[in-house]
């Protein structure tokens, strides 16, 4: 089958032409349009700036993929579009592009959770299958889910209150170091010593996948008030800092990995671009004699590979629901309730 995806959730308007033959997914064209510049000046992303962006761009981005695929629409299968969770604004666009394309065109629109994107992304470059241990970590969530299939999602485990990106975001916010924070983090951090702040590991102590880091960021936040930090103490802090956030990965990981006896740990989203937090995760999965998979870095952020791979699945699944042109876009929409398009309860 061969899918148009389009994505459009946070702040990346995106588009991807994708082949799904015999289980092996191959690109046929891919563009990532981030508007990372218009968000920097606030330091996060603003909703209705985004959805304008996206406004502005999602046809040319549309058109531009198509044209480096080579294909016509009418060469394509289905057109599927991220229809939440997400800054709803821009989920709307992306969504309202893919239905009007494929009422067009006469094809079928398929509504893809972006999460189920995400939990899918390994299987865009290499053979990952069913089942398998996901750390999802992105802006908006960091939640172990337990794939045992396709639609077949249970959150094993979740944080309480800031997602691990977040984090990364909320720490290069208050040391001003630019916007998105995790690259940002990561790049300090480098010439950093991770062993020179004391910083918590919440919830460690505790049974349970559940994870924590809000604390994490007052007590950054009290140490940066407290001192007037050099260059080598920011170094320090964001090291101090990453090294806490991937502790706390890596133990919760430890954890999942000992109640599941399967043979894979997967690492998605965009915080598993970062190189600490997969070594880190490398060394729990080679504990549990597993193997560590993690996407090339250009598919753990946002990109619209992944909505087509899910609309491809889900379409060689037979799974394209009948009133699909009719789904409404969701800002909340829990990995574990897309279940079976079939279902009358999915989405
Ligand atoms: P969600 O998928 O939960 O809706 P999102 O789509 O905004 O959220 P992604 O695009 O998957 O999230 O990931 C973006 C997040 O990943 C940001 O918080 C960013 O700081 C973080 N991130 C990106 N690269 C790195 C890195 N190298 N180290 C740490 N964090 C990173
Ligand atoms: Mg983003
Ligand atoms: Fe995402």
């Amino acid at each position: 089958h061969t899918v148009l995806g389009i994505e459009t959730s946070c702040d990346e308007t995106a588009a991807a032409v994708l082949r799904l033959e015999d289980g092996k997914a191959t690109i046929l064209s891919e563009i990532v349009r981030s508007q990372v510049e218009a968000h920097a000046p606030y330091g996060g992303v603003v909703p209705e700036i985004a959805a304008r962006a996206h406004a502005d761009i999602a046809d040319k981005v549309v058109a531009a993929a198509l044209e480096e695929s080579g294909l016509a629409v009418t060469d394509l299968d289905a057109i599927a579009a991220t229809s939440g969770p997400g800054l709803i604004g821009g989920v709307m666009v992306g969504m309202m592009t893919g239905k009007a394309i494929a009422l067009a065109a006469g094809k079928p629109f398929i509504p893809v959770n972006h999460l189920e994107g995400h939990a899918l992304s390994p299987r865009l470059a290499e053979d990952c299958p069913f089942p398998y241990l996901l750390l999802l970590v992105s802006g908006g969530h960091c939640q172990f889910i337990l794939v045992k299939g396709l639609g077949d999602y249970t959150r094993l485990g979740t944080t309480i209150d800031d997602a691990a990106g977040e984090a990364f975001d909320k720490l290069a916010k208050l040391l001003h170091l630019g916007f998105p924070g995790g690259p940002a983090v990561e790049k300090a951090a480098e010439t950093g010593d991770p062993a020179r702040y004391k910083l918590p590991r919440p919830l460690l102590e505790r049974p349970g996948l559940d994870m924590s880091f809000a604390g994490l960021k007052t007590a950054a936040a009290r140490i940066i008030e407290a001192e007037d930090l050099s260059e080598q103490d920011v170094a320090d802090l964001c090291a101090s800092y990453q090294a806490a956030i991937a502790d706390c990965l890596a133990v919760k990981a430890d954890r999942a990995m000992a109640g599941f006896d399967g043979e894979r740990l997967v690492v998605a989203g965009g915080v598993a671009a970062n190189t600490a937090i997969r070594k880190a995760l490398d060394a729990v999965a080679a504990r549990h004699g597993a193997r560590l998979i993690a996407p090339p870095l250009r598919h753990c952020t946002d990109n619209a590979a992944m909505i087509a791979l899910a609309g491809a699945e889900r379409l060689s699944a037979g799974e394209v629901p009948a009133d699909a042109m009719m789904f409404s876009a969701r800002p909340r929409w829990p990995l574990d309730e897309a279940r079976a398009m079939s279902d009358p309860a999915y989405g």
